[in-house]
């Protein structure tokens, strides 16, 4: 059987309406684009890519740059550093404005040229040929594969950066940038023209949805703490004025950038990249905004949309018998919601001696409020008189420490934990 998805993926562009829009003539190398071109491509945290149309076609990567280069500023300088200087609010302005917030002097968010132009100068290097160097690097490994900057489209938009240098002359005179402002913006510059294709950029927001390591190769490019803010704002702030009207309808975190390119990321689940030049009126590619929602409604992957709840995370339990400890049997995800119910189950265990056993075979992940709840428990039914022992053969909790000098103990199989005492 031949997976499904590209067919599926083939099936919805066909069914996009291309006539609409215009293709950007700001920068004009890229009014020469074809503008039937129309390619898109899905990577999903598993590993595999899906791509479908033009998908050998390279673009200049624009605007969909700027969360890459805002989560190697983090990288370099912290959340905290780069929040003094950047803010995360959307601004509801265009993504050209010439505007910094009225009460701290900051860029409103890394998403509008403003603190785009701040994040590029907070990526560490001195200049902006080693800034470049580096952030060209960095996009290399997260596509993987060596990409370039399109000189035609660097020399013509910098015969056309006006505006952008307006506004780094104005970061500076409020110190949102230390450097010089002519040399920010040609580095800023350069990184918008950064040439990529769907499939490089399905694969770069697949990491993004994979929490910073690369699904295909397996290796961390980021920290999972980074990928979480630039998630966040590109939430908020990522569709230029449409944001709320995106994120209603599509309710993906989202980047769209002016040559026609829009990457999606749908957390723990899927990168999604599309590439169509022709522009709504909010400079959002026409037919990869169709697209979008076309793939949102048929595949359930609005963010806001929730199952009916996730189920107890017990899917067993033995009472014990004085004899025999109570083993109880875990599954799935433990996050909060599944934690709970772990709870709630434990919570009916009797006082007394008996030993009771959590079996976490079956458990795929606990994340930090699962591991801290599921421990938390451990430690009041110690107290409540009962020996608490784990079965971990897959070492999903590595940190055992309860607290009150209580640290589980765990056995690859039940057999073994039930003699724990
Ligand atoms: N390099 C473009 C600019 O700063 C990027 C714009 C965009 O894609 O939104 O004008």
């Amino acid at each position: 059987m031949k997976v499904p998805i590209e067919d599926w993926l083939a099936e919805v562009l066909g069914q996009c309406d291309g006539d609409s829009g215009e293709v950007a003539d700001y920068i004009p190398e890229l009014a020469r684009a074809d503008p039937d071109r129309f390619g898109a491509a899905l990577g999903t945290v598993r590993g595999h890519v899906y791509p479908v149309g033009h998908t050998e076609v390279e673009f200049s990567i624009q605007s969909i740059s700027k969360p890459f280069t805002y989560a190697m500023a983090l990288a370099d300088r912290g959340l905290e550093a780069v929040h003094e200087k950047i803010d995360v609010e959307p601004s509801g302005d265009a993504f050209n404005e010439i505007s910094l917030e009225a009460s701290t002097g900051r860029p409103r968010n890394p998403m509008i040229n403003a603190g785009a132009i701040a994040a590029h100068a907070l990526v560490e290097g001195g200049s902006s040929e080693r800034r470049v160097e580096r952030l060209l690097d960095f996009y290399s490994d997260l596509a993987g594969r060596r990409l370039h900057v399109d000189e035609d489209v660097f020399e013509s938009e910098t015969g056309s950066a006006h505006r952008n240098l307006a506004i780094a002359h104005m970061l500076r005179t409020v110190g949102a940038i230390d450097d010089d402002p002519v040399d920010v913006v040609r580095g800023y510059t350069r990184q918008c023209s950064i040439d990529v294709t769907v499939t490089d950029l399905a694969r770069m927001a697949a990491t993004l949805a994979n929490a910073g390591a690369d699904p295909v190769s397996g290796s961390r490019h980021l920290d999972p703490a980074v990928c979480r803010q630039v998630l966040s704002v590109m939430a908020s702030c990522g569709m230029y004025d449409a944001a709320g009207d995106w994120f209603s309808s599509v309710g993906i975190p989202a980047k769209s950038g002016v040559s026609g390119g829009i990457i999606g990321v749908l957390p723990g689940q899927v990168g999604i990249a599309v590439f169509s030049p022709r522009l709504d009126e909010h400079g959002n590619s026409a037919r990869g905004v169709q697209l979008f929602e076309r793939l949102s409604r048929d595949m359930g992957l609005h963010l806001m949309e929730s199952s009916q709840g996730s189920r107890s995370a017990v899917r067993q339990e033995r009472a014990g018998d004085g004899e025999r400890p109570s083993v109880y049997e875990l599954q799935g995800d433990v996050r909060f919601a599944e934690a709970e119910s772990i709870l709630h189950a434990l919570a009916e265990e009797p006082e007394g001696p008996g030993t009771v056993v959590l079996d976490l075979t079956r458990v795929y992940e606990v994340n930090a409020a699962g591991r801290r709840m599921v421990l938390e428990a451990a430690r009041r039914l110690n107290l409540d008189g009962h020996p608490v022992a784990l079965v971990d053969p897959d070492g999903v909790l590595p940190d055992r420490d309860a607290g009150d000098g209580l640290t589980l103990v765990a056995y690859d199989d039940v057999d073994a934990a039930c003699a724990h005492g």
